[in-house]
């Protein structure tokens, strides 16, 4: 028996290429440490270098022993090389980081369902 060794190429990821980005505070090329909390949720507004998610969560009522919906809003920095990536519309996933600017303690980790997945 002669065992033929096939070398398969690997897939080209193209996109790996373009994602190296000089952004410092990139999770994936800079120097960004995320640990902490991790949240879920779609996004609502998206601005240079920076993305706002909503999700909705049950907040328990005493006065009427009930839950109530309630929306939480949390800013995030969008690394420059995922810019392109995301969209308004999105669900994401987000990790807690250093505080980045007064509002900004959450970096972005990765696109889970893009606008269209979700319809
Ligand atoms: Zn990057």
């Amino acid at each position: 028996m002669t065992k033929t060794k096939v070398k398969t190429e690997k897939m080209e990821k193209p996109t790996l290429v373009e994602t190296v980005c000089q952004d410092k505070d990139c999770p994936v090329h800079g120097n960004l440490k995320t640990r902490g909390r991790t949240f879920e949720g779609t996004v609502i507004r998206k601005a240079q270098k920076r993305l706002t998610i909503s999700f909705e969560r049950m907040v328990y009522v005493k006065k009427y022993e009930r839950y109530a919906k309630s929306q939480t809003k949390i800013h995030a920095r969008l690394p420059l090389c995922q810019e392109k990536n995301v969209q308004i519309g999105d669900l994401i996933k987000i990790q807690e980081c250093r505080p980045l600017s007064k509002i900004i303690h959450f970096a972005f980790i990765k696109k889970i369902k893009s606008k269209e997945d979700l319809k």
